[in-house]
């Protein structure tokens, strides 16, 4: 069983994707992670994120690997766990730009659909339900207000320790979904037959249970 939640950033996935799986004891796919390690590799090779042709020429030299539980992800790069250097700003604004090269989607394609293979589970990013898992059986896509997901990612970013204002939040939220929305190879778009949810006024508890409802039906 596959479950795909794509949406923009700040929505909520992450949280409601653990969650679900830790509820249904499945796998916890974070595609985005995958992003963030190119992403990461590229800055720390002093690559231009936007140079399409050296980041291409980088990624045979990167070994990645990714390990999965219900509600964890552990990236290793080269043999070195970079999984609490994957959720800074730069880190996303490079993913978020490395994400738009073909070359990068073609090769983390199957990195997904190896973990897709390992047992049921759910997977979350911007087009698992359109590309990586176009066959899963249950599909969501979540949206909310803008000022709701700056908010969100604003509070995060604060817990981790990062400082920043608001403004500077919303503003990189929106730059990334801009890119995701306008890259030519698939794009954020909501896949035809996924449920949206729009989380705004949801705690997590609640998009949760509704998931729940649709996937239990499906078991
Ligand atoms: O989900 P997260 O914010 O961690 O993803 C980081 C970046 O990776 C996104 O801004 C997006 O550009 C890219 N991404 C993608 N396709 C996915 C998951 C993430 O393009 N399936």
């Amino acid at each position: 069983m596959i479950v795909a939640i794509d949406g923009p950033a700040g929505v909520g996935k992450s949280t409601v994707a653990k969650l679900l799986a830790s509820r249904l004891g499945f796998l916890y796919l974070d595609t985005g992670a995958l992003y963030r390690a190119v992403g990461w590799g590229v800055l720390r090779h002093g690559i231009e994120p936007t140079d399409a042709e050296a980041v291409a020429g980088l990624l045979p030299k990167l070994s990645l690997q990714m390990e999965v539980t219900s509600n964890d992800v552990t990236v290793s790069m080269n043999g070195t766990d970079v999984t609490k250097d994957l959720r800074t700003p730069a880190v996303s604004a490079a993913a978020s730009v490395v994400s738009a090269i073909p070359a990068v989607r073609a090769w983390l394609l199957p990195v997904q659909r190896q973990i897709g293979n390992k047992g049921s589970v759910v997977a979350e990013g911007r087009d698992v339900g359109t590309k990586v898992f176009p066959s899963a059986p249950v599909k969501f896509f979540l949206e909310a207000d803008p000022t709701v997901r700056a908010q969100r990612r604003h509070h995060e970013l604060v817990a981790a320790g990062h400082r920043g204002a608001i403004e500077q939040t919303s503003a990189e939220l929106a730059g990334r979904d801009d890119r995701d929305r306008s890259r030519a190879m698939a794009p954020l778009i909501p896949a035809e037959d996924a449920q949206h949810i729009d989380t705004s006024s949801l705690s997590a508890d609640e998009v949760v249970n509704r998931m729940l409802a649709v996937v239990t039906a499906k078991l």
